[in-house]
C-alpha cells in the first residue's frame, strides 16, 4: 500500500540560498585578491590595491543585509542555533573586512583574524560554505511522502531541485531494489522505517545516501548518476543501521576484535606500491621528453610525485593498488594541500610519494580491504562487508572477512550452499563466536 499526498498549494520560495551564495562569491573573489599569502601574490601598485579595496568594500556591503539572518519557525530556528553561530562568526569576518578603509587596514585584518592553522582567506571560504549550506537547508521543504514496504518515505526538496513524476518512480524503483536484495540475504528485518529522499544526484559532494544514527534516519539521494553506485551506497548505510540497531554489543565487539586483530604492517605491498610509482614516474620523464610526449606527461612529470596524479594512472591500469595506496595514505594521514588559486602543493609541502617513503614504517592498515574506505574502522568495514556482499557476492569479499561476516550475521544471513570452513575461517570464528 502506497500513495503519494498531494503538494500543498504554496510552494512560493525565495531563492535566498542562490542569492546569498552569488553575492558571497563577489566578497570571496575580492578577498581572494588582497590576500597576503596568495601563492601568486606579487607587490601590488597603488592602484591596484585601491581598487581591490573597493572591490572588498563594495562586495561585503552588498552580502551584509542578507547575513541578518532570522527563521520564523522556532523549531527550525532552535535547531539551526549551531549552525546560526557560523554565519555570526561570518558576519564578524565580513564586517571586519569591509570596515578596512586602507590598504593597510585590511593587511591588518587578514594578519589579525589568521591563525596557526588557517589563513584568513581560508576561514572565509569555510565560513561561506557553512552559510549556504544553512540557508539552502532551511529552505528544504517537505512536498510528499509516500509509503512502502513498511518505510515512510519524505519527499524533500529545496531551489536544488524538485520532484516530477519520474523521480518519484526512480525513488520507488531504487527502494524496491535494496528491499529485494535484503530480503533475498535474510536482512528483511532491516526494512521499515523513515527515508528522507531527495531529487538531487547526490546530498553534498559526492554522497549519495547516509544514515543517522542518533535518529534512525536514512537519507538518499534519487538522482544518482550510477544505479550501482547508489544501490551499494544506500546498502552500506543500512549496514551501518543493522550493525547498530540489531547486531548484539557482545557480537559488534567481536567484529571489532577481528579488525584489530588483522590490522597490521603491510610493509611489503607499501614497498611495491613505492616501487611501481617511482617507475611510473621515471617513464613520464622520458614520455615527456620525447616530441609526442603530449602534455598529459608534462603534467605527470611536474606532479607526478603527487598521489593525485599516481591514482589517476592506477585507477585505469592497477585498482588493487589504487585500494591499498589509498588505504595506507589514509592510514598514515598524508596529506597533500594545494594553493587554492594555483593549484600546485603549498610551499613546504612534500609530494606524496616522498611523505610516504619517509613514513611508511608506521602504517598500520587493516590487512584484507574490501574497499580502501574499509580500512578506516570496524564499522565501515562492517558497512562495506555489507553493501559488497549483498550486492556484488561473496566472492568479492576478502576471505577472512567473509568468513568473520558470516559469522557474525549467521543468526541473519542466508548463505545460498554451505563452504567449508577454512583455516582462516577457524581463525576468524575464535573472535566472533560470541556473535554467532
Ligand atoms: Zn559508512
Amino acid at each position: 500500500m502506497d500513495s503519494v499526498i498531494a503538494r500543498g498549494p504554496s510552494r512560493e520560495k525565495t531563492p535566498m540560498a542562490a542569492q546569498l551564495a552569488e553575492l558571497l562569491e563577489a566578497v570571496r573573489l575580492a578577498v581572494a585578491e588582497a590576500e597576503p599569502d596568495n601563492y601568486s601574490a606579487k607587490p601590488k601598485t597603488p592602484e591596484a590595491q585601491a581598487r581591490i579595496l573597493k572591490a572588498v568594500q563594495d562586495s561585503t556591503s552588498a552580502a551584509l543585509p542578507m547575513l541578518d539572518v532570522t527563521f520564523e519557525d522556532p523549531v527550525m530556528a532552535r535547531g539551526l542555533v549551531k549552525y546560526l553561530n557560523r554565519i555570526k562568526n561570518l558576519k564578524k569576518l565580513v564586517v571586519r573586512l569591509g570596515g578596512a578603509k586602507t590598504w593597510d587596514d585590511l593587511m591588518a585584518v587578514f594578519h589579525d583574524e589568521e591563525t596557526r592553522s588557517k589563513s584568513t582567506y581560508r576561514k572565509l571560504w569555510e565560513y561561506i560554505q557553512d552559510a549556504v549550506g544553512v540557508v539552502s537547508h532551511a529552505e528544504e521543504t517537505q512536498t510528499g511522502a509516500f509509503d512502502l514496504d513498511g518505510w515512510r518515505v519524505i519527499l524533500m526538496e529545496s531551489e536544488r531541485g524538485a520532484w516530477d513524476r519520474s523521480l518519484i518512480e526512480k525513488a520507488r524503483a531504487a527502494i524496491e531494489r535494496v528491499d529485494r536484495i535484503l530480503e533475498r540475504g535474510g536482512f528483511g528485518s532491516v526494512v521499515g522505517g523513515r527515508i528522507f529522499a531527495y531529487p538531487w544526484q547526490f546530498l553534498q559532494g559526492s554522497t549519495y545516501a547516509r544514515y543517522r544514527t542518533d535518529r534512525d534516519i536514512v537519507q538518499i539521494a534519487v538522482d544518482a548518476p550510477n544505479d550501482q553506485k547508489a544501490l551499494i551506497s544506500l546498502t552500506h548505510e543500512l549496514g551501518h543501521r543493522f550493525y547498530f540497531r540489531q547486531m548484539s554489543s557482545m557480537a559488534r565487539k567481536a567484529w571489532r576484535g577481528f579488525f584489530e586483530q588483522e590490522t597490521g604492517s603491510p610493509g611489503v605491498t607499501i614497498d611495491s606500491i613505492i616501487r611501481t610509482w617511482e617507475a611510473w614516474y621515471a617513464a613520464q620523464g622520458t614520455a615527456a621528453s620525447t616530441k609526442d610526449g603530449g602534455t598529459e606527461a608534462y603534467f605527470d612529470v611536474k606532479y607526478g610525485r603527487t598521489s593525485a596524479y599516481f591514482e589517476r594512472y592506477l585507477k585505469q591500469h592497477d585498482p588493487d593498488m589504487l585500494m591499498w595506496l589509498q588505504a595506507v595514505m589514509n592510514a598514515l594521514k598524508i596529506e597533500e594541500p594545494v594553493d587554492e588559486t594555483t593549484g600546485a602543493l603549498k610551499r613546504n609541502v612534500k609530494p606524496g610519494l616522498d611523505q610516504l617513503i619517509e613514513r611508511k614504517s608506521e602504517a598500520r592498515v587493516f590487512m584484507h580491504p574490501v574497499t580502501s574506505y574499509s580500512t578506516s574502522s570496524a564499522e565501515e568495514l562492517f558497512a562495506e562487508t555489507f553493501a559488497h556482499y549483498l550486492v556484488l557476492g561473496p566472492q568479492r569479499i576478502p576471505e577472512p572477512v567473509r568468513v568473520a561476516f558470516r559469522d557474525a550475521t549467521a543468526r541473519w544471513l542466508r548463505v545460498a550452499s554451505a563452504t567449508p570452513q577454512t583455516a582462516a575461517g577457524r581463525v576468524a570464528a575464535r573472535y566472533l563466536a560470541a556473535g554467532s
